[in-house]
């Protein structure tokens, strides 16, 4: 139980990888408040985590609503007690070619993915930086598509590109408060709204190293040791969960 006691946030904690992530933390002892759009979803992680015998609420939140993550923030310090993990995971996908996109469509990825990690940081930053002898831990999650170009990725790779230099930035400014924020970048991971057909499988899984997809638990692990106490001097990386995908080349027989 190395997080025993410490109050939690993660966005988008109510599927996939967040909910992987939040369940990893509940396990370990800290109490989480699941952060999602989809209060449902949010309710039924949380009542999860309780129901494995650890602490949880859910709170619906908007990560592009300035006033929604505040909120939050607030909730789960209310509830849950001083706040001293947050992890930025919220995010929507897409793949529309460049010169077929809308502004609006890229405005919206950009919205959710970047500026909600960044409403998200800076509103648990606040909270953590009031206590600094506490000290505190922010994850963010980008992903390998913030790394490389791939075909319509142009809003969600630009959006995870500029994650990683946000938790850079983050990570430098923060430090002194005594909070460490580092990123984890995930390959393709299997959720519930994963649907590669065969050949983008086939071609995923040939740049993979670890022959198969990630999964939330992965992700979960990385997030938690990133969070701990055995974390005390590791600030501003972004740590690959990806099989080995962003390490290879050309596949040789
Ligand atoms: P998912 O769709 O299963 O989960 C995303 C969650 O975020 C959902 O519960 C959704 O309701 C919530 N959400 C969406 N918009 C929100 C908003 N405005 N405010 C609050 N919550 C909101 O997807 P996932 O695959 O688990 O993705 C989680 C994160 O991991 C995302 O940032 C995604 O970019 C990243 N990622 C996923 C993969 C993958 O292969 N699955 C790979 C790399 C990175």
């Amino acid at each position: 139980m190395s997080l025993a006691g410490q109050a939690a946030l993660v966005t988008g904690g109510g599927s996939g990888i967040g909910e992987g992530i939040a369940k990893r933390l509940g396990r370990d002892g800290a109490a989480v408040l699941v952060a999602d759009i989809n209060a449902e979803a949010a309710e039924r992680v949380a009542a999860e985590i309780a129901a494995a015998g650890g602490t949880a609420v859910p709170c619906r939140t908007d990560v592009t609503d300035e006033a929604s993550v505040d909120a939050a923030v607030a909730e789960a310090e209310r509830r849950l007690g001083r706040l001293r993990i947050a992890v930025c995971n919220a995010g929507i996908t897409d793949r529309v070619p460049v010169l077929e996109m809308s502004l609006s469509a890229f405005e919206r990825v950009l919205r959710v993915n970047l500026i909600g990690c960044f409403l998200t940081a800076r509103a648990a930053g606040r909270a953590m930086a009031k206590a600094p002898g506490e000290g505190g831990r922010i994850v963010t999650i980008s992903s390998v598509s913030g790394q490389f170009g791939g075909t319509g990725r142009a809003a969600y790779g630009a959006s995870k590109g500029g994650i990683e230099m946000l938790t850079r930035v983050l990570a430098v400014e923060l430090a002194p408060h005594g909070i460490l924020v580092n990123g984890v970048a995930p390959g393709p991971t299997q959720v519930a709204r994963t649907a590669h057909g065969p050949r983008q499988r086939a071609a995923f899984l040939d740049r993979m190293a670890v022959k198969r997809y990630g999964t939330p638990e992965d992700v979960g692990a990385a997030v938690a040791f990133l969070c701990s106490g055995d974390n005390a001097f590791i600030a501003g990386q972004i740590l690959n969960v990806d099989g080995g995908f962003a390490s290879s080349g050309v596949m040789y027989d």
